[in-house]
């Protein structure tokens, strides 16, 4: 019962702390308040010397006594400086605020636990604004043991303003016992308003102790058996208060599992109840179409691996359930040609297509990427997008209720109500990460029948993350690129050696290649981006006097685009500069350098992506990433990782490490996004696969909820479905 009471009606915290604590970190009850897990440890059991001390060195922990203190500083410099000993060195405390406080606080002859980090300041060591606190005489024993206190006057300093002058009015702290203490995140606010890390732990320490009886487990006892796990309750404790780094590894463990475990759980049961809800469209012919194809018109030999993943739907669309199928695979892996012959089989048994993709000039590539593989075969391909007006709209839709229309391809355009198919059979989303599962599951309803899903991504999507954004889905690879491709070279160039980058350029531009410049593109500066686009465009033009250059960027008209896309395609333009619209879509074989201005603004999977634009034809192709000299450590690490791999799913991965989920492409605009507390998806995917397989066996034996030994895992489902996700909306 203590769990639901009001956080405010708990001793210390008061109508204004609670406050804060709603606004700031959603925390209403004492259950939110010990779901609010620390974000590290600070080891405290180790003490240093201050002899040891130097300016380069983490947090750190002394004990000593405070030999005396001055005041200096005017206005905004005023500071109080405390001169603290431990008998092998003097370092000095730093106060900038509440110094009035401080002094009255300070005792003399006392053993302080000081923590902080200690910066060197004009040669001085210091510590500003240090965790301070009286030291209990236990602590002191064998950590002081070796220590030989000089003699105070000894080490006065010979500033000879202040002779030390101790307050005696001071309220002791009652100290915690040396241990891994948690340190809680707070905002500025809260810091503001005197709710620190240390305060949100005082507060855990008073909630845990008014605990009478332990927390209600919520795992089932066979979990915890399986796994070795410690209980609910013990691991809510030693979270928060580590009894030791084994249990505190311990109950990390449980938590994170159980965390994981309960978004699976949600994940599988909403796909076993989809599953047996929704019937799919049985299509038990490859079909005229589909083989006319396949003899006829396709111009190279497929790759295994695109064969390996037609199969792998095909088997879907026949089994007369819903195919739910995720098609992972490298920018240029030929999944296009893999969704068209896909959509020819839907085709050959009597039912629409459509391919839905995430801008229009995408859409539109796929059109005529589409029409051109089709040639003169009898299937109909239209387009349809928020662009696509009036009369042309009208007749589109008309032929698309009629049935005369196969295969639509086209935007978000294509979910919007009035949008309605004669039998839409198959849908394909192209680059899913910018679909939720909302948007997918409106898709359904364009048909009696739900159609069959293919969802595809080009942006490589770690197995971690893919078993928990896309979790209800099965998975395809094309794991294979098209042969005789030349692995791009990928090369780092800084901003200054411009010349040497042109001198290549020029190069290749001699040997009749052709040469993309891409430059950032953030709405909040798209002014200054502009104006670098158009400078870039100025200095190109003059450094490369007998090239044609196209210039694209996300401001000019959709025609006026195509335009330019056009004769850059067509090899009339030799140079194109353009801000990031040409991401997706464009193909040019004969392109084969791509240099990537301010590389240091892009993500790691959108850099790889620019990429994928190159390398297209048989020719030896360049990626060059151009960046400022200065460059903070993190990006050093993703300009090389785009150095040394060529491999999406090597680079997803790591970007996944360097980000963390939370950062990544897709995983706000999921639609199924989901706060993960604990729990990190690029470090913790053993567990997840644990958590994934025991959720996946509970589905498996007890979808009906019957069975005892269950129960647990539903009831919490349950209490949590309330409060967190609204998966409702999506099953
Ligand atoms: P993706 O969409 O996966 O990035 P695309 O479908 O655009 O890749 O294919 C990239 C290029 O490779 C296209 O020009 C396509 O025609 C070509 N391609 C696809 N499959 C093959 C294949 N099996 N052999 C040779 N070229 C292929
Ligand atoms: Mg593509």
């Amino acid at each position: 019962m203590l769990l639901t009471q009001d956080i405010k009606y708990i001793q210390g915290v008061g109508p204004n702390r609670a406050d804060i604590l709603n606004k700031e970190l959603d925390i209403y009850n004492v259950g939110d308040l010990i779901a609010y897990y620390p974000y590290k440890y600070v080891d405290r059991t180790k003490f240093y010397r201050i002899s040891e001390i130097n300016g380069n060195m983490p947090y750190v922990q002394l004990i000593g006594q405070i030999l005396s203190y001055d005041q200096i500083g005017e206005g905004r410099t005023k500071r109080l400086v405390a001169h603290f000993s431990d008998g092998t060195g003097v370092i000095d405390l730093v106060w900038f605020r509440a110094t009035k406080y401080i002094i009255q606080s300070l005792s003399p002859r006392t053993n302080y636990v000081v923590f902080g980090k200690p910066q060197l300041f004009k040669g001085r060591i210091n510590v500003a604004h240090p965790e301070m606190e009286k030291a209990d005489a236990d602590i002191l024993g064998e950590n002081m043991s070796n220590v030989q206190y000089l003699n105070y006057q000894q080490q006065l300093f010979d500033d000879d303003e202040q002779t030390v002058t101790y307050s005696a009015n001071n309220t002791p702290t009652k100290h915690l016992p040396p241990s891994f203490r948690p340190a809680y995140n707070t905002s500025e606010k809260m810091k503001k308003r005197g709710m620190t890390s240390n305060v949100i732990a005082k507060l855990m320490e008073k909630v845990f102790s008014m605990m009478t009886e332990p927390l209600p487990e919520t795992l089932p006892n066979f979990i915890l058996k399986r796994y070795n796990f410690i209980s609910y309750d013990e691991a809510m404790r030693n979270i928060h208060f580590p009894k030791s780094p084994e249990l505190l590894r311990k109950a990390q463990a449980r938590l994170k599992f159980e965390e994981l475990f309960y978004v699976q759980m949600n994940i599988l049961k909403y796909t076993k109840e989809r599953s047996r809800k929704i019937h799919g469209i049985e299509m038990p012919l490859v079909g005229k179409e589909f083989n006319e194809f396949y003899y006829n018109h396709l111009p190279f030999q497929l790759t295994n691996a695109q064969k390996r993943v037609i199969k792998e739907v095909r088997n879907d669309m026949k089994s007369g359930k819903q195919m739910n199928r995720l098609l992972q695979g490298d920018v240029g892996s030929g999944k296009t040609l893999v969704a068209l012959m896909c959509m020819l089989i839907a085709v050959g048994n009597h039912h629409q297509a459509c391919i839905m993709a995430p801008t229009e000039i995408l859409a539109e590539q796929h059109l005529q990427t589409i029409r051109h593989f089709l040639g003169d075969m009898n299937v109909r391909a239209e387009l349809l997008t928020g662009s696509v007006k009036g009369k042309k709209r009208t007749t589109i839709l008309n032929d698309l209720a009629s049935g005369d229309i196969n295969i639509l391809i086209g935007t978000h355009a294509v979910i919007e109500d009035n949008v309605v198919f004669s039998k839409l059979g198959m849908v394909v989303i192209d680059e899913q990460h910018r679909f939720g599962v909302a948007q997918r599951a409106r898709l359904w309803m364009k048909n009696d029948v739900a159609p069959h899903v293919l969802v595809m991504t080009a942006t490589p999507i770690p197995r971690t993350l893919a078993m928990t954004l896309y979790g209800d889905l099965d998975v395809s690879v094309i794991d294979e690129l098209p042969p005789g491709r030349k692995p791009i070279q990928t090369i780092h160039q800084f901003d200054s050696h411009r010349n040497s980058l042109y001198k290549r350029i020029q190069k290749e531009i001699d040997l009749g290649r052709q040469i993309y410049f891409v430059y950032p593109l953030i709405k909040e500066s798209e002014k200054i981006d502009l104006k670098n686009l158009e400078e870039g465009y100025d200095n190109i033009c003059k450094a490369f006097p007998e090239c044609k250059v196209s210039k694209v960027h996300g401001k000019l008209k959709p025609a006026e685009k195509d335009a330019e896309m056009q004769l850059f395609a067509s090899g009339e333009t030799q140079i194109m500069v353009a801000t990031t619209v040409i991401e997706v879509g464009v193909n040019v074989p004969n392109a084969s350098v791509m240099v990537i201005e301010n590389a240091e603004r892009f993500g790691l999977s959108q850099l790889h992506q620019l990429r994928g634009r190159v390398g297209r034809g048989a020719d030896q192709s360049y990626c060059i990433l151009v960046t400022k000299y200065q460059l903070a450590a993190e990006t050093k690490k993703r300009i090389q990782i785009m150095v040394d791999s060529s491999d999406g799913f090597e680079i997803a991965e790591q970007d996944l490490k360097l980000r963390g989920p939370g950062d990544l492409e897709g995983t706000q605009q999921s639609g199924m996004a989901f706060d993960l507390k604990i729990a990190n998806l690029a470090k913790d995917g053993i567990i997840l696969q644990m958590a994934r397989e025991a959720a996946q066996e509970i589905v498996d034996n007890d979808i009906n909820q019957t069975n005892p030994n269950y129960a647990i895992v539903w009831k919490h489902l349950k209490d949590i479905r309330k409060s967190q996700i609204n998966w409702g909306a999506i099953s």
